[in-house]
């Protein structure tokens, strides 16, 4: 027999909480799903407890979390993750941040934390890269849209320091100032060093011509820096190593195509796959289909989910989970192979945020349960139980094991 494989598919912050717009059922619950239906009716199902460390789950610590990666252990944050995507060589020593061109008002509140989303920052990147504040050289590269990777390369430098960036503009509208987060001097004096750049980044940005020219059109000036996931360089165990599997990643957007090349992955990419509710789809899914003939396990990230929830579209959410359990179907004739959908962690379309309600979960290809539906609420009845995050590959492992 064929050797098995695994299909890992992630609707990033799949799971959510009842939205009265939707009669009271959640996105996954009001949409119609047949395909993952079917899925679940033939698996098993669960839910998943969400790993963090910091107030709301996040992206990266949560699939660090489902490859079995402890973030105790690996305390690698978004910066890292930014950093190598924008390009940047990052070198031992380092603190990566993840930075967003974000847009302050005179009383130094946040406006907006994308500046209107923007794009093209070419000529204010060039303004503030290179800069030497206390023998601390700051690199700063494009990382797609409003984002930037930052690294700090000097002496004496700690990640262990705050966010600058408030995260929700509408709860917390006050910019954050970086402080350290132990009572080392390292930490106290990456934590300085960063302040004062911010400060003379923003006086930089704010009379650059870039911005005023976007002012005198009515666009918001790109006028601060917002930073967060301050993080150190550190090696990650490959995921063929620990597991034994050959594995690629398919994903549109950086931060997954990182995670996954962090973890020794095959990055395959797919024209049109950009992570918005319009991302080619049908691309991903016969990169799949093409794929698992060559390795042991593809991960596939679908984005939209979570952005749709973040924008509080639940209509969107609903709609846009049914398009992507239209293209499930491209998996159902998939002979001795596991197929796993879930998330990282859920997103509340109410709260417009990551929140820490489980995260639904189901396995087909092992075993049965009397699932017989995907939602949060019967994934409260299989047989997969509620379980950590961290746990996920260990079980996977097993459930393999019993396919060979
Ligand atoms: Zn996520």
């Amino acid at each position: 027999m064929a050797k098995p494989k695994i299909v890992l598919i992630i609707m990033d912050g799949l799971g959510d909480r009842p939205v009265k717009a939707l009669g009271g059922k959640t996105p996954l619950e009001a949409a119609s799903t047949p395909n993952l239906d079917l899925l679940a009716k033939e698996g098993m199902c669960g839910l998943m407890l969400p790993v963090y460390h910091t107030a709301i789950p996040t992206s990266e610590e949560g699939h660090l979390s489902l490859f079995g990666y402890s973030t105790e252990k690996y305390p690698i944050r978004r910066g890292y993750f930014t950093a190598m995507g924008s390009g940047i060589k990052i070198k031992k020593g380092d603190v990566c941040l993840r930075g967003n061109f974000g847009t302050v008002d005179e009383k130094m509140n946040v406006i907006d934390r994308r500046a209107g989303r923007i794009d093209r920052t070419q000529p204010l990147i060039e303004a503030i890269n290179g800069m030497v504040i206390d023998g601390v050289k700051f690199l700063v590269k494009y990382a797609g849209g409003h984002r930037v990777g930052i690294v700090m390369r000097g002496k004496n430098l700690s990640p262990n320091i705050s966010d600058g960036d408030p995260h929700y503009g509408k709860l917390q509208k006050g910019l954050r100032k970086i402080v350290p987060l132990d009572k080392t001097k390292k930490a106290k004096f990456t934590a300085s060093v960063l302040n004062k750049f911010l400060e003379k980044s923003h006086l930089i940005l704010k009379d650059h011509p870039f911005n005023k020219k976007r002012e005198s059109k009515g666009l918001l000036s790109a006028n601060y820096i917002l930073v967060r996931g301050a993080s150190s360089y550190i090696k990650l165990p490959s995921f063929k190593k620990r597991y034994g599997f050959s594995a690629c990643c398919i994903a549109g957007k950086v931060l997954y195509q990182q995670i996954g090349k962090a973890l020794g992955m095959k990055l395959i990419k797919v024209k049109g796959a950009d992570g918005s509710p319009k991302t080619n789809l049908k691309g991903k899914f016969s990169a799949l289909r093409r794929n698992i003939k060559k390795y042991d396990f593809v991960f596939l990230h679908i984005k939209a989910t979570d952005s749709l929830a973040e924008d509080g579209d639940c209509l969107g959410k609903k709609k846009f989970i049914e398009k992507v359990d239209r293209y499930m179907r491209f998996l159902l004739d998939l002979n001795n192979t596991l197929i796993i959908v879930t998330a990282d962690h859920s997103t509340c379309c109410q709260l417009r945020r990551h929140c820490s309600a489980p995260i639904p979960i189901l396995i087909y290809g092992a075993d049965k349960d009397k699932v017989s539906c995907f939602s949060e609420k019967a994934c409260k009845n299989g047989k997969l139980g509620t379980f950590c995050q961290l746990k996920l590959m260990s079980k996977v492992v097993c459930f393999y094991k019993k396919l060979r």
